[in-house]
């Protein structure tokens, strides 16, 4: 639902998507939601998914578990996961270092609270933490030498939209979402969220349409109510954010 809703609003994002997605896929994608065609979007996702991964292989297929009622915020992440993968180089001061020149990818943006309060924006700063340059102990077995990390950067440049893990984050921290990021130099504007109800086991989301924020739960019959502020982020599972554009 998040998804449809920036691409509704972000006529642009259509075409950088479809590079990572399949524009066939996004066009599936846009013409089932525009039907309220909800469960067939699943079916679309899953086919994708199956044909992306578990498919290759007959161990998989054998193996292949489908989640229909399952976490939106995976489906949602997993699905895009190459749209958002970052590096990050790394070099062992030690010469001996058996794992000397290291470069690392990662598919998801899992942020970690910060550990003492700092004097910004707890969110934004630990958006900094997780791309800025760092010099950490070097975790390579009988190494004692310290690791230079460089700057992190996005593979294929800075995405359309950003997915924020929360899932680590106490409710206390995060009092305060901020409307604006900045993210690699770039501006990113929050869009939505994906919410996790502890006593249902199960994912909603709530995103802004022309400014009023809704809240869409796929197993109300009411589904898409409107809020009068932002949601409670009590049991916040991730933030969307998207990239403003330059004008
Ligand atoms: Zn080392």
């Amino acid at each position: 639902m998040i998804l449809y809703v920036i691409l509704r609003d972000n006529q642009g994002f259509h075409r950088e998507l479809a590079v990572f997605l399949g524009k066939q896929f996004v066009d599936h994608f846009l013409h089932l939601m525009d039907s309220c065609d909800y469960t067939t979007v699943k079916m679309l996702w899953i086919w994708n998914r199956m044909s992306k991964r578990q498919y290759r292989s007959e161990i998989h297929q054998a193996a292949l578990e489908i989640d229909l009622f399952g976490n939106e915020h995976e489906n949602f992440t997993e699905n895009l996961e190459n749209l958002m993968s970052t590096t990050q180089e790394s070099l062992c001061t030690n010469r001996d270092c058996p794992g000397r020149f290291q470069k690392v990818k990662k598919t998801t943006i899992n942020i970690s609270p910060p550990h003492e309060l700092p004097h910004k924006d707890p969110i934004q700063s630990a958006v900094d933490e997780f791309f800025c340059p760092k010099l950490l102990l070097c975790l390579e077995r009988g190494c004692d030498g310290l690791r230079d990390f460089c700057q992190r950067v996005f593979c294929h440049g800075p995405p359309p939209f950003v997915i924020f893990n929360m899932q680590q984050w106490r409710s206390e921290d995060l009092s305060y979402v901020p409307y604006h990021l900045a993210i690699c130099r770039h501006r990113y504007l929050l869009e939505g969220a994906t919410l996790f109800n502890k006593k249902e086991h199960h994912y909603s989301a709530a995103f802004q349409i022309d400014g009023c924020w809704m809240h869409y739960d796929g197993l109300r019959s009411d589904n898409l109510i409107l809020l009068h502020k932002p949601p409670e982020l009590l049991l916040l599972s991730s933030l969307v954010y998207i990239r403003a554009s330059d004008k």
